[in-house]
C-alpha cells in the first residue's frame, strides 16, 4: 500500500468519547496528517497510555500498543530502538504524561529519542470523572480541589525546552487544519518531538472551553516567531494569560540517540542476526 485514505484509517469500533470532546479533533487531524504524508501505514506504530485519549488506539487502523498509565514514552522508546524503521507516535494525556509519566519526559527529550509525543492536554483527569491534573490552572476547582488547586501548573513547553527537546509545539483542537500541519512537521522531524495539544474536555472542564481558547490563541507563525531561537521560544512558552501561542516554538536538528549507540547505530535489533551459541550460553547462565 503506498497511500492512505481516511476510510482506510477508520475502524469499526464505536467511538465512546463524549459528543463534542476535543479528542475527535485530534483523531481527525491525525487521520488527515497520515493521508497527506503518503507513508505506508505499516511504517507507523501508535502507542497510547491510560485515559480518554487512550481509546484512540481503537479508532485508528494502524499498528498500535495500548500501554499502562504514564508509560507511553518507555514503550515508544523501546519500540523505536528495537526497530528504528518504525515511525513511533505516542499519545498521552496530561495526567498520564505530566504526572505518572513525568520522569520519562525530560530524559526522552534530552536523549533526542526519535519518537513523536502528542499530549491531549485537557487540564483534568477525564476518564476518572474530573480530578485536578498537573496542568490544571492554579485555583482550578474540582472534586479533588474543591477550594481551588493550590500548586502552580506544570508548563509542558517550558519543561520540554529546558530538557533540550529538539521540536516543541502546541496545537489547539479548535483548529484541526493547523494541528494537522503541526503533526506532519513533528512526524517529519528527526528526533524527539512534543506537540502539546490544548484539548477540550467538555464534560469535566467547564473553564478551558473551546470559546476560552478561541478568545486567546494566536499563531506564532503570524507574529514572525523565529523557531530556531531558544530564548524566543522560552519567552513565548511563558505566555499563559490572555494570549496563548500555538505553533512551532522551537526546532533544531541534532543527532538522534540511536545514531550514537554503537550496538544499533548501523542497523536495528530486528535486523541483527541471532547467534545461537551465545544464546545457549546465556540460557545456561539463567538455568
Ligand atoms: Fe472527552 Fe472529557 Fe468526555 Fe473524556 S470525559 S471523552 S476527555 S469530554
Amino acid at each position: 500500500m503506498t497511500s492512505l485514505t481516511r476510510e482506510d484509517l477508520k475502524t469499526e469500533q464505536p467511538i465512546s468519547w463524549c459528543p463534542g470532546c476535543g479528542n475527535f479533533g485530534i483523531l481527525r487531524a491525525l487521520q488527515t496528517a497520515l493521508v497527506d504524508l503518503k507513508i505506508p501505514r505499516e511504517k507507523y506504530l501508535v502507542v497510547t497510555g491510560i485515559g480518554c485519549h487512550g481509546k484512540l488506539f481503537n479508532y485508528i487502523n494502524i499498528n498500535g500498543f495500548h500501554g499502562i498509565h504514564g508509560r507511553v514514552l518507555p514503550f515508544a522508546t523501546g519500540a523505536k530502538l528495537a526497530n528504528h524503521d518504525l515511525i513511533v507516535l505516542g499519545f498521552a494525556g496530561d495526567g498520564d504524561q505530566y504526572d505518572e509519566g513525568l520522569g520519562h519526559f525530560p530524559h526522552a527529550a534530552r536523549r533526542n529519542i526519535d519518537v513523536k509525543l502528542f499530549t491531549h492536554d485537557n487540564k483534568v483527569y477525564g476518564l476518572t470523572t474530573g480530578q485536578t491534573s498537573p496542568t490544571s490552572p492554579q485555583g482550578y476547582k474540582s472534586k479533588t480541589s474543591p477550594g481551588g488547586a493550590i500548586p502552580t501548573p506544570i508548563n509542558p513547553l517550558m519543561l520540554a525546552l529546558a530538557s533540550n527537546a529538539s521540536f516543541v509545539a502546541r496545537g489547539f483542537v479548535g483548529d484541526v487544519t493547523h494541528m494537522k500541519e503541526l503533526m506532519k512537521a513533528a512526524i517529519q522531524h528527526k528526533g524527539f518531538a512534543l506537540v502539546d495539544i490544548l484539548q477540550v474536555c467538555i464534560t469535566f472542564n467547564r473553564a478551558q472551553t473551546y470559546q476560552f481558547y478561541r478568545d486567546r490563541v494566536y499563531k506564532l507563525e503570524e507574529e514572525n516567531h523565529d523557531a530556531t531561537d531558544l530564548q524566543q521560544a522560552l519567552k513565548r512558552s511563558r505566555e499563559t494569560g490572555d494570549r496563548i501561542p500555538i505553533g512551532i516554538f522551537y526546532q533544531e536538528e541534532r543527532p538522534v540517540y540511536r545514531a550514537r549507540l554503537p550496538q544499533i547505530k548501523t542497523q536495528p535489533l530486528i535486523k541483527q542476526p541471532i547467534k545461537p551459541t551465545k544464546l545457549k550460553q546465556l540460557l545456561r547462565e539463567f538455568t
